[in-house]
């Protein structure tokens, strides 16, 4: 093999063990997140609700009137207090959560969330869920698409167990990581969309130290984590990964490539439901203001809409690529494995 192909092929592996980074860090989170999920749950039914015991699963999100009332901006229009875009509490005949649950739990929810203004991501849950399933509640700080039918850990990857400790204020108190955008959470989150969305898979080796340092920095917050056997042994794994004899097997890499594209598939929806919105939005706009709307105005947004258009295009095809090279190269591991299985059968 010319040098090329070696160094081409070197960086491939890296771009698997950058994976499998990601596969340890979840190993290493996932017990605590279940963990803190359900503290955190029984802390708000515990603020919300005098009456113990009293649940609801009869509210729809859809339908749900929250507890806080729209104000009136200076112009006197309304809004919402929590400048939600299209919030219930804009609209009347909504309905109240018969048992006075939900619509607190919805304040909670608001309340807990980070960004400003507060960003739930309310596609990922069902309101009828909050009482019995403290992950229903916590998915709402995923801000990604893909989580609607996932209940533990388990079932999350990293990116998303991530995002649940990075968005919900109130887990801030159970990690000693600030969460200011450029901490050890955030940065593994950036690295690992770098990596899994990239579409040549390769990685250079500093990066991936990098990643896997920062991947073992998260593991050892030193509140709690640190000391739990499962971020124990996952910090190890990581540790292993780093060195140069570390053997990649090829179940490992199929996993890995799998995850991948899993990862594209969920980015590229996200992309286009965002370019959906985006076309929405201008055309909602461009409504309201039609009467005013010179010919030239008219043609400026015609020509971004357009580029828009061109620009997510080409995105989404290099995606397209990327996953079609990712189930070339799984059905090969696949392939490969079934072989060996076969000769191991033969030789017995
Ligand atoms: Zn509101
Ligand atoms: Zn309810």
């Amino acid at each position: 093999m010319d040098h090329q192909s070696e160094l081409e092929k070197s960086k491939y592996r890296n771009w698997v063990r950058g994976g499998l980074a990601y596969k340890y860090l979840k190993d290493g989170l996932e017990g605590f997140a279940d963990d803190v999920v359900l503290r955190e749950h029984k802390r708000i039914l515990q603020a919300i609700n005098p009456t113990p015991g009293l649940t609801c699963n009869q509210s729809n999100l859809r339908n749900l009137k929250p507890l806080h009332k729209s104000v009136k901006d200076p112009t006197g229009k309304s809004r919402c207090p929590w400048r939600q875009n299209n919030c219930n509490c804009m609209h009347s005949k909504k309905q109240e959560c018969p048992n006075k649950v939900c619509d607190a739990i919805l304040e909670e929810i608001l309340k807990s969330h980070g960004s400003t203004p507060p960003a739930p991501n309310w596609k990922n849950t069902v309101a009828q869920n909050w009482c019995s399933s403290p992950w229903e509640v916590a998915k709402c700080f995923i801000n990604a698409p893909g989580y609607s039918d996932k209940s533990s850990a388990a079932d999350i990857d990293a990116p998303g167990l991530l995002h649940l400790f990075i968005n919900n204020t109130s887990l801030h108190a159970y990690i000693s990581c600030a969460i200011t955008g450029t901490d050890i959470f955030s940065k593994a989150v950036k690295i690992r969309n770098d990596i899994f969305h990239s579409p040549k898979m390769e990685l250079e080796k500093p990066e991936l130290n990098e990643c896997i340092d920062n991947n073992v920095q998260v593991l050892e917050d030193d509140k709690e984590l640190k000391e739990r056997p499962e971020a124990k042994q996952a910090v190890a794994k990581l540790k292993q990964l780093k060195q140069d004899n570390f053997i990649i097997t090829t179940y490992n890499e199929a996993e890995v490539c799998r995850a991948a594209m899993t990862s594209i598939t969920n980015r590229s929806e996200e992309l286009k439901q965002v370019i959906q919105d985006a076309k929405s939005d201008i055309k909602l706009k461009e409504g309201k203001i039609s009467k005013g709307i010179n010919e030239q105005t008219q043609r400026a947004i015609d020509e971004s809409l357009e580029k828009l258009e061109k620009h997510s295009e080409s995105m989404l095809e290099t995606m397209k690529q990327t996953i079609k090279l990712l189930k070339e190269r799984v059905r090969q591991l696949e392939l490969d494995s079934s072989e060996i299985k076969q000769r191991l059968t033969e030789q017995k």
